[in-house]
């Protein structure tokens, strides 16, 4: 008997109102419907209902990928610090990577991710270039210890990844394999039924290589992505480009305004009736790493734009940027509050829309005071230009001119062209076709397997709770028995039998419970059909089958496994 397949038996701690912690609704979400609970920040115990979901995510990553030519290893947990040295990464990698001394007093971390693991193990097996292409991947536990995890599954500290890692003798091979894993990720996240978008992504410090996110589009999303309305481009706003025509403004001569106390730019364009664009935003930052490590720098950007710090550090080839305090912004020459480009000692650099315009208005780094007719030809000698400004909505399409729309996205996975960068200090070296030592190519995948989970119930959900696509449903029916006549739970016993001998996951409600309850049960935890049968339609031998959309039928008791069967293979979901 397979007890734990009957409701009385499983373990599904639902809660009757909403976590009073949980902010976004996956989270509340997979509590109350008896999923997930917490251990401690960032960590989570999956419940046999979200362990089921997950086992099912994991089959289809695994069917696809192995359909596409990856193989499937599984790489330790715990991993050596020297690997982590070897390849210049402790030291950036920083306070997510969380580390320890074994008791023989040996630095050692968590794996938030396996490029040095998996890099060490090629490099000492590779021998030949006969041995390339591969492509190896895990399901696996990660840790990363977040400064800041939350919203339940989405980020945690410890959670589930699949991580693949592709080896090639070439930049074409790498390319071919970039372009598989690329089809094959969208091929996994259109089987789960989700509304996706690839997206170009930004590269890190590294420069030049590719790489895309793919994105579940939601509202709970932390990441800004920018997609164009007229054709495929789309991009997360950290990497994203676009144009806005913006007015050209008089040229002007130089003058100086009192604007006492007035200090955003929204309020300085106000009180001088101009367009917020006419503005020149200043804001001053700390830089880290690069050859302007420690340095203040300046950066300016329209008055309706929004500064991309991700820009600035690539403008600045750093590791990344701090706002600066008060102290920094005045050593370099500047007011807080008041901030122009005029007159500051400091590198400066400016978004390239500013290039050659005039007529603008600024601080004069003067307290109350600003200047208008500014025109960074003529007054701002020394300054650089970049792309510095966030795409917004309604810009134009840089490959169509269509107008760009903005949506939030939840990040599922990535793919990545490294290139050398591991395989190089990590010594992944071959012998190649011509006998000489090359160093190989790498490639990277990742899919947040517990993100994905999340991801899945932001899109899939209504008043009544879950609503999972058939192919991840914990349980592909739910099996209602109402009454607790002798006939019924035989009759219902029966049907349970007879589809769990078709191979049918089955859920069988069997509680005490009044019918109301065990509808709203199933409804929150988001079982895709419902059979269910009662003393009356059994003695006209009927029971009724309905789908979580909400339709109903009563159908013969007879016909019932069979029309289950058909059901589940329109809908899609073959396990
Ligand atoms: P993020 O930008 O969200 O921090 P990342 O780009 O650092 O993620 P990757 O290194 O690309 O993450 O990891 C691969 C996948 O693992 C991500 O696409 C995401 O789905 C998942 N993931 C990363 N961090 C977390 C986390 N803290 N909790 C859950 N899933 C995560
Ligand atoms: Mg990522």
């Amino acid at each position: 008997m397979i007890a734990a397949m009957r409701y009385s038996k499983l373990f599904i701690p639902t809660l009757r109102d909403d976590p009073a912690d949980a902010e976004v609704i996956s989270h509340k979400l997979l509590l109350r419907a008896g999923y997930i609970r917490r251990v401690t920040s960032g960590v989570y115990d999956y419940l046999p209902l979200a362990l089921r979901v997950l086992r099912k995510i994991e089959a289809v990553i695994r069917q696809e990928l192995n359909r596409s030519g990856a193989q499937e290893l599984l790489m330790p947990m715990v991993q050596p610090c020297e690997l982590w040295e070897k390849s210049g990464r402790m030291e950036k990698y920083g306070p997510e990577l969380l580390r320890f001394k074994d008791r023989h007093g040996h630095d050692s971390c968590l794996g938030p991710t396996h490029e040095e693991v998996i890099s060490d193990l090629v490099a000492r097996e590779l021998r030949s270039y006969k041995q390339l292409p591969m492509n190896l991947y895990q399901i696996q536990t990660k840790f990363r210890d977040e400064i800041r995890p939350r919203f339940g599954l989405m980020r945690g500290r410890e959670f589930i990844m699949k991580d693949g890692y592709s080896f090639h003798a070439d930049d074409a091979c790498l390319a071919a394999e970039y372009d598989n894993m690329f089809a094959t990720y969208c091929r996994i996240f259109e089987r789960f039924g989700l509304n996706f978008r690839p997206v170009e992504a930004d590269c890190g410090s590294i420069g030049g290589n590719k790489t895309h996110e793919f994105h579940v589009l939601a509202e709970s999303g932390e990441d800004l992505i920018a997609h164009c309305s007229g054709c495929d481009y789309a991009a997360n706003v950290e990497k994203a480009v676009s144009e806005r025509s913006v007015q050209a403004f008089e040229a002007a001569t130089l003058q100086s305004v009192d604007t006492p106390n007035v200090t955003s730019a929204e309020d300085v364009a106000a009180l001088l009736s101009l367009e917020p664009s006419a503005l020149l935003k200043t804001v001053v930052y700390r830089v880290i790493g690069g050859e302007n490590d420690a340095t203040v720098i300046a950066a300016c950007v329209r008055g309706d734009d929004q500064l991309q710090e991700i820009k600035l550090i690539h403008a600045l080839a750093a590791d990344g940027v701090e706002m600066a305090t008060d102290e920094e912004v005045q050593s370099i020459g500047g007011v807080s509050g008041f901030i122009g480009p005029q007159g500051l000692s400091c590198k400066l650099l400016l978004d390239q829309s500013l290039n050659e315009a005039a007529g603008l208005v600024a601080g004069a780094n003067k307290k109350d005071a600003h200047v208008t007719g500014l025109d960074t030809a003529r007054d701002l000698d020394a300054a650089s230009f970049a792309d510095l400004r966030e795409t917004r909505a309604g810009d134009d399409c840089l490959k169509c001119g269509s107008a760009i729309e903005l949506s939030r996205g939840i990040e599922v996975g990535q793919v990545f062209a490294l290139g050398t960068q591991y395989t190089e200090s990590m010594e992944v070296m071959f012998q190649n076709q011509q006998g000489k030592r090359a160093v190989a190519t790498m490639g990277c995948y990742g899919i947040g397997v517990s993100r994905l989970m999340a991801a899945v119930v932001e899109q899939c959900n209504d008043d009544s709770g879950i609503s999972w696509p058939p192919e991840l449903a914990p349980f592909q029916l739910g099996l209602i028995t109402m009454g607790k006549s002798e006939e019924v739970m035989q009759a219902s016993e029966t049907i349970y039998q007879q589809l769990l001998d078709a191979g049918i996951d089955v859920l069988w409600d069997e509680r005490k419970e009044r019918p109301g309850v065990k509808f709203k049960d199933a409804e929150l935890i988001g079982l895709p059909m419902q059979v269910v049968i009662g003393d009356r339609g059994l003695k006209a031998g009927l029971v009724e089958m309905g789908l979580r959309s909400g339709e109903r039928n009563e159908v013969a008791l007879t016909d019932i496994v069979n029309l289950v069967i058909d059901q589940l293979k329109t809908s899609g979901s073959t396990n």
